[in-house]
């Protein structure tokens, strides 16, 4: 198995290349405002600034998407050179309680240290940026971006 690193940034590009992306097409001025705004309350910020809910395996979950389940489970076991089954793609996202945590996530070091902290993701911790933090942004710099809007309050 690879690291949380690279499965991070592989979530991430498939995030960025649309997978999970909101259909706003064909709508103008106020509706696409309003559907943006929708979309913000609807988002899931995980505790390292990656947007669980437009992840494929939260996507999958919530839709219990079997094809969406087998697509991922497959683009991921090719990039992580693991075997990664359509029934492991089960994800209610990083803040939720629910036993339903993609296995990387589950053993994610930034996300036992949120929930040490007892803050909801890393722009609201004292310690922004840390070391640790600060390692995985550099491989995932949308995620520095998420969070350093967050700490704006945009
Ligand atoms: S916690 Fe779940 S939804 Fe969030 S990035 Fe990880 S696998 Fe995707
Ligand atoms: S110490 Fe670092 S990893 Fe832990 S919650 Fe704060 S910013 Fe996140």
């Amino acid at each position: 198995m690879s690291t949380r690193k690279q499965f991070c940034q592989s979530c991430l590009a498939m995030v960025l290349a649309g997978l999970g992306a909101p259909l706003l097409f064909g709508k103008k001025g106020d509706e696409v405002k309003k559907e943006e705004g929708k979309e913000k309350e609807r988002k899931i910020i995980a505790a390292c600034g990656i947007t669980c809910s437009e992840c494929p395996a939260y996507i999958a979950t919530q839709k219990n998407d079997d094809a969406l389940r087998a697509e991922t489970a497959k683009k991921w076991s090719e990039m992580f050179k693991a075997d990664i089954k359509a029934a492991d793609i089960n994800c209610d996202g990083c803040t939720s309680n629910s036993p339903r945590l993609f296995s990387y996530c589950a053993v994610c070091e930034i996300r036992k240290c949120a929930g040490e902290k007892k803050v909801a993701n890393c722009a609201a911790c004292p310690e922004y940026s840390c070391k640790k933090l600060d390692e995985f942004l550099a491989q995932v710099p949308e995620a520095r971006k998420v969070l350093e809007e967050l700490r704006k309050g945009t």
